[in-house]
């Protein structure tokens, strides 16, 4: 027998009637698109590893995210440990696949994320969500109902299940998705994720829905909206030409992209030949070009970071993983 919800207090019927089709789908899991169906209400796990609550790896200031949600005193950054995807690439594993971080009930998330607020954070920024929407839905109910204003960023790997999307319609102010590939066979090869192409697609289409184009304010910081990430990766394995054909013509030109260049070769990636090496130059080149043939010039490029020697040995050691530092150097894209 499936173990009863967790109890929800005293919300406001209507967002408790999110919460609780939140826990719902925890109880046969069909969070995210993977559809694992196991029981996470009674503490099975499927592949993200998490069973009925969410394990929080770091929550702190920072300050290496687009400027629009850096600004001058940090983006509140509250990394979710576990993850639906096992990219050969990760620079997060130790968070994302060997678990590091503590279980938290929704109410500890939710003073997390008010301490956060308090110390300064222009926004709430969730990183590594997808697998635990149910549970991030409950916290963001308590918080608001204990004043939380700061916008809220949904910072995941585009592996989203449009049903659990809606439920964060009213929640989430500002969708930061990856769109990491275009094939499902080099997503399948290199994240484990079946279907990657379509359902992210169909992910981002919804996000799209629900806040439109990104919008700041008159200080540059983001208020609401839509802003996709793509890391370029080697050989062109991450099918940018694609992705960006899809933002143009679905999306429409005014999308906001974050185009990436930092790509760097760590966990398994050290040992796979096609991955186990930086962006060339002309990479990286091709890439804006396709960014501005397609007219996306809004967001930001980050600076070619430079090539590397060439091939790691496939003998090569990890290097010792890393919490993921994103110092970028980015600039608008447009003025
Ligand atoms: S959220 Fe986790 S358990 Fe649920 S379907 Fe996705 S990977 Fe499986």
């Amino acid at each position: 027998m499936t173990a009863p919800l967790p109890f929800l207090g005293d919300l406001p019927e209507e967002v408790a009637e999110k919460v609780r089709s939140g826990y719902e789908a925890l109880a046969a899991c069909r969070v995210c698109p993977r559809f694992c169906g196991v029981d996470r209400l009674s503490g099975e796990t499927g592949t993200c590893r998490t069973g009925l609550l969410a394990k929080v790896a770091a929550a702190n200031l920072h300050f290496g995210e687009e400027p629009c949600l850096t600004g001058t005193r940090g983006s509140g950054t509250v990394f979710f440990s576990g993850c639906n995807l096992a990219c050969d690439f990760c620079q997060n594993f130790p968070l994302s696949q060997l678990g590091q971080g503590q279980e938290k009930t929704p109410k500890e998330i939710a003073e997390i994320f008010l301490k956060l607020e308090s110390r300064g954070a222009h926004n709430i920024n969730l990183v590594t969500p997808s697998h635990v929407v149910p549970q991030i839905l409950h916290a963001l109910a308590l918080a608001r109902k204990d004043g939380l204003t700061a916008p809220v960023v949904y910072n995941s790997n585009g592996y989203d299940e449009p049903a659990m999307l809606r439920l964060l319609e009213g929640f989430v102010d500002i969708y930061l998705p990856d769109m990491k590939y275009a094939s499902d066979i080099v997503a399948l090869r290199h994240s484990k994720a079946p279907g990657y192409g379509e359902r992210n697609r169909a992910a981002v289409r919804e996000m799209a829905r629900q806040v439109g184009p990104l919008s700041l304010d008159a200080s540059g910081l983001a208020r609401r909206g839509l802003l996709i990430r793509h890391l370029l990766l080697p050989g062109g394995l991450s099918g940018f030409s694609e992705v960006a054909g899809f933002i143009r013509e679905e999306l429409g030109r005014e999308t906001a992209v974050s185009f990436m260049g930092q790509y760097f070769p760590t966990h398994r990636a050290l040992r796979i030949p096609a991955l186990a090496r930086r962006i060339t130059q002309d990479e990286y080149d091709r890439g804006l070009r396709i960014l501005f043939s397609e007219g996306l010039v809004e967001g930001y490029v980050q600076e070619f970071e430079g090539e590397d020697e060439g091939l790691f040995p496939a003998s090569s050691e990890p290097e010792e993983p890393e919490e993921k530092e994103c110092q970028k150097e980015m600039t608008f894209a447009t003025s």
